[in-house]
């Protein structure tokens, strides 16, 4: 993914205050006696002496003023109008991290829980035989735990479909930005990624989560055959294992 970065150059117009008393002029103007400082804060006053004068006075004697911020004025907000430029960003762009997605799948066996992106596609052939390595044809696909095989639950949908019984997050959703560019010229708008009618935000707690819609659960508790199919090869082995021991004892005797 690439970082794009918008900015806008406003204008802010931040103002400070200080209160002057005859104690700072005579920081300022160190030569001039109590009469000749009371005169200056009258021209000051009056506007005689300007204050950009006296700040240059002021920078002069090399005294400091403490200045108070007061308010920020955002006056380009305020006009309306304001530059706007763009460029390519990296990971140092984001002041501000992006929120992480919620997860929106969760094992039914296990403790993970995830995105869709992360869960592993499992592939079947008409028998509903799972197919490995490289598959060429299958007949359907199921998204499993990819840390157990076990079969997922929606968790945390955003987004629901209209038609279907589709839910799940705006990662997952079909999005239609530009009529032309779409295949099926779909007018602009998220659509279901399993029958492609339109979808909408839903706030999570208005929908009942299905398990992972029509497909056959993903056989996680082994059947009873495959459990005493296992225990009569753990007995075969266990056989196995006593036999050399009884020989062993043979030959020493
Ligand atoms: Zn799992
Ligand atoms: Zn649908």
């Amino acid at each position: 993914m690439i970082t794009l970065v918008k900015h806008e150059w406003h204008q802010v117009d931040s103002q400070f205050a200080v209160e002057l008393d005859k104690d700072k002029l005579r920081e300022i103007y160190p030569d001039l006696d109590d009469a000749d400082i009371d005169v200056k804060l009258k021209e000051i006053e009056s506007g005689e002496v300007s204050v950009d004068e006296l700040i240059a006075d002021a920078a002069e004697s090399q005294v400091d003023f403490e200045w108070e911020r007061q308010y920020d004025d955002w006056w380009t907000d305020r006009k309306g109008g304001y530059e706007i430029t763009y460029e390519l960003g990296d990971d140092s762009s984001w002041h501000t991290p992006p929120a992480p997605p919620l997860p929106t799948k969760k094992c039914t066996q296990c403790r993970w829980e995830g995105g869709a992106h992360e869960t592993r596609t499992a592939y079947f052939d008409k028998n509903g035989v799972e197919l490995t390595g490289d598959v060429d044809h299958y007949d359907r696909t199921t998204d499993v735990c990819p840390m157990c095989d076990g079969a997922l639950s929606n968790i945390n949908p955003s987004h629901r479909c209209t038609s279907c019984d589709w839910v799940g997050s705006y990662l997952d959703v079909d999005s239609v930005w530009n009529k032309d560019r779409d295949e099926q010229n779909r007018e602009e708008g998220d659509y279901c990624p399993e029958c492609g009618s339109q979808v909408t935000e839903t706030t999570g707690s208005d929908v009942e989560v299905p398990a992972d819609n029509g497909l056959p659960e993903f056989p996680s508790e082994p059947s009873r055959e495959a459990l005493e199919e296992a225990l009569d090869e753990l007995k075969k082995e266990f056989d196995l294992m006593n036999a050399p021991k009884k020989s062993s004892k043979k030959t020493k005797k």
